[in-house]
């Protein structure tokens, strides 16, 4: 099968060119893009009006995650789609890539006049990067009872507004949270498509413009705190100081310095925050957010106590306090075997493992799931300077027509 000429060329670029300008920061050129925020709204309404002008139906689940049905609604289904929101000052690539090719596979789909037996859905899940209130594919989880409604509707965004009052606001009603086994029971099985994050497609196959996936390391969020005591800059004398900036700094070094001894493992703080902040304060507290990939859960625990056992070592020599407060963790997840051969004979396309996590990772515990990677030839993602060459974009189309086509044929 190839891509008709032109007009899927011209739905990309019109999709590209709406999005463009939604939850974009003009100085940075990055996206921030949170589950119920303005630009999370808009994307939604654009993504219905989408859905409903394709002939589409759109409906809100429980959880806040947008479905567009080809066909009614029926066990079996087909579903494909990605997410929309964006991690704080993101590419326009990670998330919405998948959204826009499912939409316009569907395209393709009808204009080769292929009549699918089975329903195809195209979903949009949400919080996939928990951006705003810190748990990632919060969805996606939701839906799969992998994640507590309860302490969901706790969760509180950096303004202190709790997720269930987000929720309320953009319509979504906080006290149906939760898993929904019968949306759960109609996926037959679900293909996530992406850009591919990272440099592992061209490392497989220099040539290769699509990949599969095979499996999402594990990966987890912890949040240290490191207490002392709030002080005078100008007047306190360094042997009087409990500065849990110190140990803070330290803890950033550790996590990089204990990588020696994990192969393939990364960890990261992207995010600092000193309590309370002021240049001239010496802070009572700082809270560092630790993001850890590695092989298995029990290794990425592993590497969490050993950059925490020398942040507690400094932390005691300047007269603080540690605490780690997990928020969340993911094992790693092998995706369907069977499906990532078919998609990998389909496609003619390497299959390689990813370091980022995905809805299709939850998924994967409860239904068949795939991933397909559209070619980024820098590898970076979650930046301004994340990519896709529109022809590589449209080969991921055609592509997932193809995928979609083989599976609900
Ligand atoms: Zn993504």
């Amino acid at each position: 099968m190839k891509i008709t000429p032109g007009a899927s060329a011209a739905r990309f670029e019109s999709a590209w060119s709406e999005l463009a300008g939604i939850g974009r920061d003009r100085r940075s050129g990055g996206y921030s893009r949170h589950v119920f925020d303005d630009a999370d709204l808009l994307l939604r309404e654009w993504f219905t009006d989408q859905a409903t002008r394709r002939g589409l139906d759109v409906e809100t689940d429980r959880n806040g995650n947008l479905w567009a049905w080809w066909g009614p609604p029926a066990p079996g289904a087909v579903v494909t789609g990605s997410h929309l929101d964006s991690v704080p000052g993101g590419g326009a690539f990670d998330g919405p890539l998948g959204v826009v090719s499912a939409l316009l596979a569907v395209d393709e789909l009808r204009s080769r006049r292929v009549a699918p037996s089975r329903p195809i859905a195209v979903v949009c899940f949400a919080e996939e990067e928990g951006g705003r209130f810190g748990l990632p594919c919060l969805g996606s989880r939701l839906l799969t009872g992998a994640a507590d409604p309860d302490r969901v509707r706790r969760l509180h965004d950096a303004n202190s507004l709790s997720l269930a009052d987000a929720a309320k606001h953009a319509g979504v009603d906080p006290r149906y949270l939760g898993p929904d086994a019968e949306r759960l029971a109609l996926i037959g099985c679900f293909v996530e498509l992406h850009v591919e994050q990272g440099r592992l497609l061209h490392a497989a196959d220099p040539q290769a413009v699509l990949g599969v996936g095979s499996r999402i390391v594990a990966h987890g969020r912890w949040r240290l705190t490191v207490s002392g005591e709030g002080n005078h800059a100008g007047t306190t004398a360094p042997a009087d100081r409990h500065d849990p900036m110190v140990p803070a700094a330290a803890g950033v070094l550790a996590a990089r310095r204990v990588l020696t001894g994990h192969p393939g493992a990364v960890a990261t703080v992207g995010r600092i925050r000193p309590i309370p902040g002021g240049t001239n304060v010496i802070a009572s507290a700082v809270e560092v957010w630790l993001d850890v990939r590695h092989g298995s859960a029990a290794d990425t625990a592993e590497l969490v106590d050993e950059i925490a056992a020398e942040l507690r070592e400094e932390a005691a020599m300047e007269g603080c306090t540690v605490t780690v407060h997990r928020e969340s963790m993911s094992e790693q997840v092998t995706l369907d075997v069977g499906m990532a051969m078919q998609l990998a004979d389909l496609l003619s396309a390497p299959v390689i493992p990813t370091g980022a996590g995905h809805d299709a990772g939850i998924l994967a515990a409860e239904v068949p799931s795939a991933m397909m990677f559209v070619r980024n030839p820098s590898g970076v993602s979650h930046a301004p300077g994340e990519h896709a060459d529109t022809a590589d974009c449209l080969a991921g189309v055609d592509g997932l027509a193809e995928v979609l086509a083989a599976l609900a044929g």
